[in-house]
């Protein structure tokens, strides 16, 4: 009898986690599993901020997805996901063509969620995988150098749209990279610029006020001017236009624009076809797409609520890969004959927030964290995804020793 195929498209924290799992719990003559991805390595998304800073290299953020699986129990397929076709049964992609399976897991990640903004897909940035990270770098860098030659001051500002999680951990890189490039480049600190403009009341919105005060506090004093209650309606290639009162706008200038402003699922998930809130599939409690017996959804792509404020999720690292562990498991059951599969539960850890490699905020099992403790804490949890996925090896290769930096 032929065995079954299971498919795991996208090889991030979700889709590592579920396959690195299913080599482990499977036998060689119970499933054939093939992992998906564009590129022959896996970034950390939740470094990605400090390549687009520039205070990690984009080498540093990625490894290969080779080093993690066993090449004897799953087939790699570097390519790009099309599109699902759940009653055919298969996924296109774009070399392979047809791609048919028994069990698909999609866990491809997210894209930026413009709301639509106009000018933001052409003249923004966005930091989403480790290509638009170093064209932010270059972009940073182009413009200091470029200022040097031709004197013109809004080279030297950088905007970034959000100060959500990703554009407060982006603008603490970029208070310790600013002084470096400014050495490099001969450039006149005061002359730079770093502004971050929030549509909400606050930063961070939803997060500890206290840790909100002390992360604004440290940007500010690193150079960061902070635009609350702001909110971004457009980009241009001179800067982007903010909401000015109840009906006028006005222009800020800047050489540099980055959108960090939030993200929705990654665009398969409409082009498939499936029920979803921004690109997100509402799953149901075994992480199962409704409907769909034979297809689990995870991480960015998934929606889970959390029931006791009736709200999503947060789409994490932390999430997606708890989520893909327990889609390994309940593979392992759905190949045994088993139908009572097992529900998501989702176990907060907690949050901490980078603000650079030496300061950090968060709220770890309840409890308030600030400072070099939190940012060992950071790197810890940093340590600890490597070490889930790939074990001590990974983690000696690529995880973060400066500790007590
Ligand atoms: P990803 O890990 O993003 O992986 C998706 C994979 O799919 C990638 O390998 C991609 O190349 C591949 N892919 C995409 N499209 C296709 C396609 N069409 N065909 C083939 N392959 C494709 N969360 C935390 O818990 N803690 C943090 O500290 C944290 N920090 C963050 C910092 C930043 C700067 C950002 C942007 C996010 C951060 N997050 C953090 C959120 C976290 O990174 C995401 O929630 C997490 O990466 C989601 O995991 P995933 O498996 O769904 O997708
Ligand atoms: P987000 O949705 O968490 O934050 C986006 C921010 O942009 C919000 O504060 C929102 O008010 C603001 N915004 C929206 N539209 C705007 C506009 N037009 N003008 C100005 N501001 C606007 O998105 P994110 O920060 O990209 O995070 C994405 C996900 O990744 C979240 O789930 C987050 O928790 C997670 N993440 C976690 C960490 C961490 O745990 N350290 C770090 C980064 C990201």
């Amino acid at each position: 009898m032929k065995k079954p195929t299971i498919v795991v498209l996208g090889a991030g924290y979700g889709g590592l986690m579920t396959v690195t799992r299913l080599q482990k719990q499977l036998g060689s003559n119970d499933a054939e599993i093939i992992l998906v991805n564009k590129n022959d390595y896996h970034y950390e998304t939740t470094w990605l901020h400090e390549a687009s800073a520039g205070t990690l290299g984009p080498n540093d953020v990625r490894y290969d997805i080779s080093s993690v699986i066993d090449s004897g129990r799953v087939r790699f397929i570097q390519d790009t996901a099309l599109k699902v076709e759940p009653e055919a049964k298969k996924v296109l992609l774009e070399k392979t063509g047809d791609l048919p399976y028994d069990y698909l897991v999609i866990a491809l990640g997210a894209a930026p969620e413009t709301f639509g903004i106009e000018g933001l897909d052409k003249y923004a940035f966005s930091i989403t995988n480790v290509n638009t990270a170093r064209q932010i770098r270059e972009h940073i860098e182009y413009q200091f150098a470029t200022y040097k030659v031709d004197k013109k001051p809004e080279r030297l500002r950088i905007v970034v749209g959000g100060a959500g999680f990703t554009g407060i951990e982006f603008l603490g890189e970029l208070g310790n990279r600013v002084p470096e490039l400014c050495k490099e480049y001969d450039v006149d600190i005061h002359m730079v610029k770093i502004i971050c403009v929030e549509a909400a009341p606050t930063a961070l919105p939803g997060f500890d006020p206290e840790l909100v005060d002390y992360a604004m506090e440290l940007l500010k004093r690193k150079n960061v001017e902070f635009r609350i209650g702001t909110a971004i309606k457009g980009a241009t290639p001179e800067g982007i236009i903010v909401a000015k009162g109840e009906d006028d706008t006005e222009e800020i200038k800047a050489g540099t624009v980055v959108w960090a402003a939030g993200v929705r699922g990654n665009p398969i998930i409409t082009e498939s076809g499936f029920e979803n809130m921004r690109g997100r599939i509402k799953v149901e409690p075994d992480l199962r797409a409704p409907g769909y017996s034979d297809i689990f959804v995870i991480g960015d792509c998934s929606l889970v609520i959390n029931e006791e404020i009736n709200r999503p999720y947060p789409p994490t690292a932390q999430i997606a890969m708890q989520q893909g562990e327990l889609t390994a498991s309940n593979l392992a059951k759905l190949l045994q004959g088993k139908s009572n599969l097992d529900t998501f539960t989702f176990d907060n850890k907690g949050t901490v927030c980078s603000l650079g490699d030496d300061d950090a905020i968060g709220v770890v099992f309840g409890k308030k964290v600030t400072g070099k403790r939190a940012s060992f804490m950071k790197k810890m949890i940093d340590n600890r995804a490597l070490y889930m996925i790939g074990g001590i090896p990974l983690t000696l290769k690529k995880g973060k020793f400066n500790l007590l930096k």
